[in-house]
């Protein structure tokens, strides 16, 4: 046998780990998980049955074409079919997006700190991250973005509301930005909260996208519809992104599994909505509370509020697990907290409230 192992890329090196949330705390006498911006709610009763009757199927190989889906997405949307996508999660999605524009000696520029799997997804297609911070209020810094852009960007996230500050770009800003953008770098709108948005200045990506062919708009199940655990998230993109993303696609990716659960959600939109509409106001009474304890906490329009706790963020994410709930810190940074069941959110309160007046 050699001592030397396969080749492998050197884009590999150095690349973070994806740090999933951890799981429900076991420190208190009941455990919640706050830490994957996950939905609450448990599966609706429908979607449920749409899951186990493909079950008994699982044999054999999923629809490809995803045709069931795909339809239900064009008339909801109101877009051809042939502008859609769907992909194992959107995070699957815009590593397709990443493999079908960038490579090595490209740019990928996005705000930093954002989603953790931008510098992922773009380290592994060999293209280096232009990392522009947040600015002090901790909302993307559009003009610093646009004044990043060279002639080796590629592509662009904006992560709207921005995970894990919650914060948004608002429609004018946005449309200024665009219009600095060259129309041959891809523009990614990443709205996996986009249910959560409550405020009317902040634009729905499909309307952008249909006037500006280099935007894609990145959306999912995961969130808003609860379906985290099957993997199931699409883009809205004119014809030639859409058909690479059908290239780059792994093969039979999103299961029936997934695939019935999705179009079962979005003929249940109403009663998921609602649920969204619940958590909205949980939202809105745990940033209240957080403010009133003295909390500086940024504007958010997401199902999960941000602490900038710097050096404190360990401290902080470890007194919420002996009380019973799981956070995610970023060491250094924050810890984001989602809004999650209310007597998890309170168990967050109480502990928010003790660690501010010690503080
Ligand atoms: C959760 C999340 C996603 C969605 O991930 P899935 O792969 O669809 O589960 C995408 N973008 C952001 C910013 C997220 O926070």
């Amino acid at each position: 046998m050699s001592e030397t192992s396969p080749k492998l890329r050197a884009e590999l090196d150095g690349i973070p780990t994806y740090k999933p949330g951890r799981p429900a705390a076991t420190g208190g006498p009941v455990a919640y998980k706050l830490s994957s911006n996950e939905n609450p709610y448990p599966p609706l009763p429908g979607v449920l049955e749409s899951v186990l009757a493909a079950a008994h199927e699982f044999n054999r190989y999923p629809d490809m074409a995803c045709s069931s889906l795909m339809e239900e997405l064009a008339n909801r949307f109101g877009v051809p079919a042939s502008h859609l996508a769907t992909g194992t999660g959107s995070v699957g999605v815009a590593q397709q997006l990443l493999q079908a524009t960038a490579g090595p000696g490209d740019e990928v520029i996005y705000a930093w700190r954002s989603f953790e799997a931008y510098p992922i997804i773009t380290q592994v297609s060999g293209a280096t991250s232009v990392q522009v911070p947040l600015t002090a209020g901790e909302e993307h810094d559009l003009d610093a973005m646009a004044d990043a852009i060279t002639d080796r960007t590629r592509l662009i996230f904006v992560c709207n509301p921005n995970n894990p500050t919650g914060t948004v770009v608002r429609r004018a800003a946005l449309e200024r930005f665009l219009d600095r953008v060259p129309s041959d770098v891809l523009v990614v709108l990443d709205e996996a909260y986009r249910e959560f948005i409550r405020d009317a200045e902040v634009p729905d990506g499909v309307e952008i996208y249909r006037e500006r062919p280099n935007v894609a708009v990145l959306r999912t199940f995961s969130k808003a519809y609860g379906l985290a655990g099957l993997r199931v998230g699409f883009a809205i993109a004119h014809e030639p992104v859409a058909l690479a993303l059908r290239k780059t696609a792994v093969p039979f990716g999103v299961t029936q599994l997934a695939q019935n659960a999705a179009v079962a959600s979005l003929r249940a939109e109403d009663e998921l909505l609602g649920r969204v509409g619940s958590l909205v106001c949980e939202r809105t009474r745990v940033y209240d509370c957080l403010v009133k304890q003295g909390w500086t906490v940024p504007q958010t329009q997401a199902n999960f509020v941000w602490l900038r706790l710097g050096e404190r963020t360990v401290d902080f994410a470890a007194a919420c697990e002996r009380a019973g709930v799981t956070v995610r810190p970023f060491p250094g940074e924050g810890v984001r907290i989602t809004i999650g069941e209310p007597e998890a959110n309170d168990l967050f309160l109480h502990v928010a409230e003790v660690f501010h007046r010690e503080m």
